[in-house]
């Protein structure tokens, strides 16, 4: 199969030639034909699969095929992606497919003044990357209307619920035009999504392109079991007896990133970070280095990281487990990407082994593990089994108790803002209902 048997237009088919595109991936065979066609489509299609050239491509096909010229202050595609970082990859991506296309193509997000991006508006724009809450806060101060716009795409649908976006989400549907075209896009499937789906699709066409929630093939996954106290010595040993050259290393917290980055770069290695707190043109360096590798060593909270594509990377440090066990999804997707084979791997304390266990339990595999000499831990991290549960041994009889004295463990107080805590999208608890109207929370 080629692009051009599934319709595409010339301009296009020079474009994927630029890129060296040669075929289609799954989601692109089943979705290109599918958005020509002008159905509605729900797809279960991880990062890394080409989804964005799957609703890309007859999008942009279509908008120059049919349809009057943008009008000032509108826009015919919105796509909306959760982060800002997603934003801009998705827009760069889109903006090299139209190249040899007479359209227009823009990025909004916050984080960065709105001004700039109101005048850009002004002439109008065919092609919209989004992010939910600038979007509203565009869309209130009139410097932008949606009565021209024919297709709504939502791109990683799950990870705009996770990050608390269903109220925004409820309050763009409500203004925008009820005949239109919508594609959502989504690694996982939760209630929260079908619902979402419910209310924002029409006779969708429904396509899987890997068994959901399972993560991707390619990847080569284990885990290394060591004491907390050890990690960081442990990575630096793994990363020179492997000689790393490029690794996308993911830690729990603001602070657990800034730490690692701190040591690494004691050490002379060549290491930066990317966290919520950090400003966007500060992530955005660092990334973009990265991407040069002018930077070896990438270390990022599961916000700022989320969706991030680059190119031919080899290998993903899960140097914590996220607490929430979808995210091991999204982290691991950043490897073996289009095919091309990667490794991901883990390094669990004992404290870790419920988030190891909901990962084996959602990707339905026993993740192999490995011990490495010289840093077998004290603290043992219990056997999960096949079905991914944590494998109880009998408990020792309890001593007994001596009044007064013995330690309280009083758990930890984490004060919002607390860069210790895990950023704020990363939730121990998923049911997000769809357009609530509680309080908005925090974006990343
Ligand atoms: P995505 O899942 O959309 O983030 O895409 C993952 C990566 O695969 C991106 O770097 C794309 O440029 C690349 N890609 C997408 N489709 C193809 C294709 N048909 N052939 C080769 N690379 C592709």
């Amino acid at each position: 199969m080629t692009f051009a048997t599934l319709g595409l237009i010339e301009p296009l088919l020079r474009s994927l030639e630029k890129l060296g595109y040669q075929t289609p991936t799954p989601v692109q065979a089943q979705a290109i034909p599918a958005v020509l066609a002008g159905r509605d489509l729900m797809a279960a299609a991880q990062t890394g699969t080409g989804k964005t050239a799957g609703f890309a491509l007859p999008l942009l096909q279509l908008l120059a095929m049919e349809g009057p010229k943008v009008a000032s202050n509108s826009v015919r595609a919105l796509i909306l992606v959760p982060t800002r970082e997603l934003a801009e990859q998705v827009h760069e991506a889109v903006r090299q497919y139209a190249e040899n296309l007479p359209l227009s193509t823009y990025a909004v997000y916050g984080g960065v003044s709105i001004n700039p991006q109101m005048m850009k508006l002004r002439k109008g724009v065919d092609v919209l990357v989004a992010t939910p809450g600038r979007l509203l806060d565009l869309y209130r101060q009139k410097a932008l209307k949606f009565n021209q716009l024919q297709t709504l795409i939502l791109d990683e649908a799950d990870r705009m619920l996770d990050l608390g976006f269903s109220e925004e989400l409820g309050n763009i549907y409500r203004v925008l035009p009820k005949q239109r075209q919508t594609l959502l896009f989504s690694a996982t499937f939760s209630d929260a999504i079908r619902l979402l789906a419910g209310q924002m699709l029409n006779d969708p066409l429904s396509i899987e392109v890997s068994p959901r929630n399972v993560a991707a093939s390619t990847v080569k996954q284990w885990v290394v079991t060591v004491d907390k106290k050890r990690k960081a010595e442990l990575f630096v040993h793994l990363m020179r007896k492997g000689k790393w050259k490029q690794v996308l290393v993911f830690a729990k917290t603001r602070n657990g990133v800034d730490a690692l980055v701190e040591k690494l770069q004691g050490l002379g290695i060549n290491a930066d970070g990317i966290h919520g707190d950090k400003p966007q043109a500060t992530r955005q360096r660092a990334l973009d280095r990265f991407k040069l590798s002018e930077v070896q060593i990438l270390v990022a909270t599961d916000v700022a990281a989320r969706g991030l594509d680059i190119e031919d990377l080899p290998l993903v440090v899960n140097f914590d487990l996220p607490i929430v066990a979808e995210d091991y999804i999204h982290r691991i997707g950043r490897t073996g990407r289009a095919g091309a084979s990667g490794q991901a791997i883990s390094l669990v304390c004992a404290d870790e082994v419920n988030l190891l266990s909901a990962i084996e339990t959602l990707t339905r595999q026993t993740l192999p593990r490995q011990m490495e000499h010289d840093f077998e831990p004290e603290h043992r991290v219990p056997d999960t089994d096949a079905s991914g549960q944590v494998v109880k041994k009998p408990k020792k009889p309890k001593k007994p108790k001596t009044s007064g004295g013995g330690k309280r463990n009083l758990g930890k107080w984490v004060e919002s803002g607390d860069a210790s805590a895990p950023e704020p999208s990363i939730k121990p608890v998923r049911k997000v209902p769809v357009f609530n109207t509680g309080p908005r929370k925090k974006k990343p």
